[in-house]
């Protein structure tokens, strides 16, 4: 069998059914997705809009793209037409762009907010408490053109178990307060997005529902 094909079966023998696999196809070329496609998987995630678009434009049409790094407002245009879901919503002011491409664009579109909950300054997101203040003041109402599907999150990059478990449980935790206090009736609400290559395990025993996966279905990238 297809190094890739291999890959993402043996993968998928360790997560449950109910947990989504996305596999992130960053710096991977067209034949590689190609052949995962091949064998059956259709969700992929990509961090850059230029990248992005340009694979979207010679892949089939039945790929699940979602985007999953930083996004620039003016950028939103370019991806609204076709993105399945934006899982890196890091500010108010993204979400209104989203929400204004996504009405011109006659789409609704599926979201995450991403969180910062990594001890390190370099990844994005909201401040869990920020947050909480944000939506309480917010009209959930008229982003008439976005859905809010739950939360993403990336751990520190550490080989301390310990860490990256309470850091997940953290993003856990926030899920179920905005679930509570903002979400309660609202069924769309239900994503926990963590866990990549090297802490999927611990991702989904703290409650994933969608784990990211590049390295482990696609091989190292080759250190040049
Ligand atoms: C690259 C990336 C991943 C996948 O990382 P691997 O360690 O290769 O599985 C997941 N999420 C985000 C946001 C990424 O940028």
């Amino acid at each position: 069998m297809a190094r890739i094909a291999e890959n993402i079966m043996l993968l998928r023998q360790q997560i449950p059914l109910s947990v989504k696999v996305v596999a992130v196809s960053k710096n991977k070329s067209a034949e590689e997705i190609i052949e995962l496609y091949n064998s059956g998987h259709r969700a992929f995630g990509e961090n850059r809009v230029k990248e992005l678009v340009k694979k979207k434009e010679i892949l089939p049409d039945d790929i699940e793209w979602h985007l999953i790094g930083h996004l620039q407002g003016n950028k939103v245009k370019y991806i609204v037409p076709f993105i399945s879901m934006i899982q890196s919503v890091d500010s108010l002011k993204l979400m209104n762009a989203i929400n204004t491409e996504a009405s011109k664009a006659g789409r609704i579109i599926p979201c995450l907010l991403q969180i910062c909950i990594a001890s390190e300054e370099t990844k994005s997101g909201f401040d869990a408490d920020e947050l909480v203040r944000m939506l309480k003041n917010l009209n959930l109402r008229s982003l008439t053109h976005v859905k809010i599907c739950g939360v993403m999150g990336m751990a520190t990059f550490t080989d301390d178990h310990e860490q990256v478990r309470s850091e997940f449980r953290s993003l856990a935790d926030t899920f179920k307060l905005l679930k509570n206090r903002y979400f309660s009736g609202d069924d769309n609400f239900r994503e926990i997005s963590m866990g990549m290559s090297g802490d999927f395990r611990i991702a989904i025993e703290e409650g994933s529902t969608i784990v990211r996966i590049g390295t482990l279905i696609f091989g190292k990238e080759i250190e040049t």
